[in-house]
């Protein structure tokens, strides 16, 4: 017996990390759609639903509600779909394990990451994706200062865990690595989970090496990806050198020609120093008297 079979229509798999799946599912009562996510019930776990359900912002993935249940639905594999199939360690799972069904608000399949690939293939003129990209950063700002009001720390933000809602907001998501800002806690499970897979890691320096840090973890990730959004990374080997270039505050010379005030914004959150980085609510600031002065220049530019 199942909550989530008797009471949804799953519909699809919308992603699945290596701790967890997220399914698109139908409350057959409400005919209405969730996103629901499926993890093992662990401390880590209670943690994320724990924050989540305390946290209500237009920028962040709203929480419905959660269940536990005794097994992980294993059903459903959508055709042609490969991130609706499962790996065959699933099979092997501990019989007695207990799984954490989270509801969530369902937002649209195309994540910050997909639209960060879909800008690099179209030619925008620069002006316009400045102003998208300063749109979108505003609000995982606003998202994040409303985080660390509440005393939290996100800890993982990146393009793949920022999302976009059906009400157009871009909406902040995965909290399954959320942190209390005053918690020395283990950090070796942080390292596993996200991984310093790739050659893109977002987490600042201090988070790297295991030092102790702050909220400015943050803000340091957010540097990265507002970069991201107006810069078209390379791939392969140069990616990495200027990503790590990136990292350590040396954003490519076109870069601060062609976005010389984003430079200057960017350069800030990305201080190595985690003191000499703004604090989200002074980001929020500084961003907003950016857009203006965009907009006032392309309404001059269209009169
Ligand atoms: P972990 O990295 O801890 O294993 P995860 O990264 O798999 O967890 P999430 O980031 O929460 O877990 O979700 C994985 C993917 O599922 C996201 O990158 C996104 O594509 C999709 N997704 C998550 N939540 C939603 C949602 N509320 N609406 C739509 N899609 C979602
Ligand atoms: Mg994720
Ligand atoms: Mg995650």
């Amino acid at each position: 017996l199942s909550r989530f079979t008797d009471e949804f229509d799953v519909t699809e798999c919308l992603g699945k990390g290596a701790y967890g799946c997220v399914h698109a599912a139908r409350d057959k009562l409400l005919k209405q759609g969730f996103a629901v996510k499926i993890v093992r019930s662990n401390d880590k776990a209670l943690r994320e639903v724990g924050t989540l359900s305390k946290l209500l912002h237009c920028n962040i993935v709203r929480y419905y509600t959660c269940w536990m249940e005794d097994s992980r639905y294993q059903g459903h594999i959508t055709a042609g779909n490969s991130a609706g199939s499962f790996s065959s360690s699933q099979s092997i799972e501990d019989p007695s394990a207990k799984y954490l069904y989270i509801q969530m608000e369902l937002c649209k399949t195309k994540t910050l990451k997909k639209w960060i690939n879909e800008k690099n293939t179209q030619s925008l003129q620069d002006s316009k994706r400045r102003q998208e990209s300063v749109a979108i950063a505003q609000q995982i700002v606003c998202g994040v200062e409303y985080i660390h009001s509440m005393g939290h720390i996100h800890r993982d933000l990146k393009p793949e865990n920022i999302l976009f809602g059906v009400d157009e907001k871009v909406k902040i998501g995965d909290f399954g690595m959320v942190t209390k800002d005053d918690d020395d806690d283990d950090d070796t499970a942080l390292m596993e989970r996200s991984g310093l897979r790739g050659t893109s890691t977002y987490m600042a320096p201090e988070q790297i090496t295991g030092k102790t840090y702050d909220r400015k973890v943050d803000i340091f990730a957010l540097g990265l990806i507002y970069f991201e959004l107006l810069w078209k990374l390379s791939t392969g080997h140069e990616r990495g050198v200027v990503w790590n270039d990136a990292r350590s505050q040396k954003l490519p010379e076109e870069f601060s020609l062609t976005f010389a005030k984003e430079n200057e914004i960017i350069k800030l959150m990305l201080r190595e120093k985690p003191e000499d980085r703004p604090e989200a609510i002074k980001l929020m600031a500084e961003l907003e008297k950016w857009a203006q002065t965009q907009n006032m220049d392309q309404e001059r530019a269209t009169v």
